[in-house]
């Protein structure tokens, strides 16, 4: 519709004049310009139009300009375009409401946050002055957040830069057979070992100095390694026998990512706080927050809690998250994701392994697959390196490449892709993504040795 090739060129023009892009060496970078989107699909200013496997940073869970959402942020924009948080506000208190009534257990108040840093962040300062005590463990294999705690509480090499050592962090191992850290060889080992593990890691740092453990409830960005069965029922039983708050980050598993509400759902366990953002409400508006235990929030009952945000529970977010819920509950959503998993994803993804030898392992549920990419099936040698950049990278350029040029935007990280579509994405869209992975993985096996 606006597919004006002049216009791309200045919208990229004053990109590259002004803006600083996340994450990026800035004089590296060629970010597309993006003319629109809608549902599944987004298109540029030159006539190419991309199927979106990525949900932008996986979190456009309804896809792009929902009629209903945006219509509930133009309504909320002319009643009440903005309101301080001290206040009670019909759009802050209905979601409020619809999200407590879909967390597990009794998860029922609502902090609201901007974004999953910041709940993240406020899950953490929870949980410490909840204890009294410093420490939080979390998991190698993680992303948390972009921000002081959340970035140090990260397991991954985005830490790295800004790993100040103070945070009072512990990392450890979380389970992941494939590429075991205990050298396991079935599920079931993998989880006793690294139950024990978590114990000795307790052990050592002396239970009574730790006031959380935070671990992804599928952890997403890292790999998507569905956990054991087992193991999260494990953890909590641990932080129950240590007084430790076990709290889940389900900020890009939650709100149908997996098929369910929230993917603690699938394990039958009940953290003390969940910290979720995105999908809330398809990233419209910022938004993020965190569910508190009826017990948690007894503990600021009398006594203030000590944080907040200008813009906590900004009414045009919270608008756009009961919209949001709302089409989520009445089109089915969440049931499509798990569908589309059991039905086209999961089969479709499985056949695409068995042709290609750079498929070293599949592993996902819902819509939330992960691909793992390796130039040796047997040994499970990575594609490319771990946190690989330039020449050393050019295996998976060339295979995102490829993806690009078959129309479809691909996730990828590391030596892995994400098949990561909008939770509401049609049976025929993600036939098509499968139909390009497939010519992309092509490109890949070549790189194989
Ligand atoms: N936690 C998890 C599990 C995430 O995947 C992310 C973002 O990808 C975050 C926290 C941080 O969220 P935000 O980028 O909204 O601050």
């Amino acid at each position: 519709p606006h597919a004006d090739p002049q216009t791309g060129a200045a919208v990229k023009a004053a990109d590259r004049a002004h803006v600083f892009h996340s994450w990026s060496a800035q004089g590296l970078i060629d970010p597309l310009a993006v003319a629109g989107a809608e549902g599944s699909y987004f298109w540029d200013y030159d006539g190419n139009r991309y199927l979106d496997f990525t949900s932008g940073l996986v979190y456009t869970n309804i896809g792009y300009q929902h009629a209903k959402v945006v219509a509930a942020i133009q309504e909320q924009a002319g009643k009440l375009a903005t309101f301080a948080p001290a206040f009670a506000v019909e759009a802050r208190s209905e979601a409020a409401r619809l999200i407590a009534e879909r967390t597990p257990g009794d998860l029922d108040k609502i902090f609201f946050t901007n974004g999953g840093a910041e709940a993240v962040e406020n899950a953490i300062r929870m949980a410490r002055l909840h204890t009294g005590r410093p420490k939080v463990l979390s998991a190698y294999r993680s992303y948390h957040g972009g921000t002081a705690t959340a970035v140090n509480i990260t397991g991954d090499p985005r830490r790295w830069a800004s790993d100040n050592g103070t945070a009072g962090v512990v990392h450890f191992w979380a389970p992941f057979l494939y590429r075991s850290p205990f050298y396991s060889s079935t599920e079931a080992e993998e989880c006793a070992r690294a139950l024990t593990h978590l114990e000795d890691t307790i052990a050592f740092e002396g239970p009574q100095t730790i006031a959380a453990i935070i671990l992804e409830t599928i952890p997403g960005t890292a790999g998507i390694m569905t956990p054991p069965p087992g193991y999260l029922a494990g953890v909590r039983e641990i932080c129950d026998r240590y007084g430790i708050v076990f709290v889940l980050d389900e900020v890009m598993a939650g709100f149908g990512r997996t098929g369910a509400w929230f993917a603690a759902d699938h394990f039958d366990v009940v953290p003390d706080l969940i910290t979720f953002a995105k999908g809330v409400n398809s990233g419209y508006v910022p938004l993020g927050g965190v569910a508190i235990s009826a017990e948690i929030a007894a503990t600021f009952d009398k006594r203030p809690y000590p944080g907040g945000l200008t813009y906590s529970g900004h009414p045009l977010a919270c608008a756009a998250a009961v919209a949001t819920i709302q089409v989520m509950a009445d089109e089915k959503v969440v049931e499509n994701a798990a569908a589309i998993g059991e039905t086209v994803l999961g089969p479709g993804l499985r056949e695409l392994a068995e042709r290609h030898p750079s498929v070293g392992e599949v592993r996902g549920l819902g819509v939330f697959w992960a691909l793992e990419l390796v130039r040796d099936r047997e040994t499970r040698e990575p594609l490319v390196p771990y946190n690989a950049s330039g020449e050393a990278n050019a295996a998976m350029a060339a295979f995102g490449a490829a993806c690009k040029k078959n129309g479809l935007w691909p996730f990828v990280n590391m030596n892995r892709t994400h098949a990561v579509p909008a939770c509401n994405v049609s049976e025929a869209e993600a036939k098509e993504g499968l139909a390009a992975l497939d010519a992309a993985l092509s490109v890949a096996d070549d790189w194989t040795v």
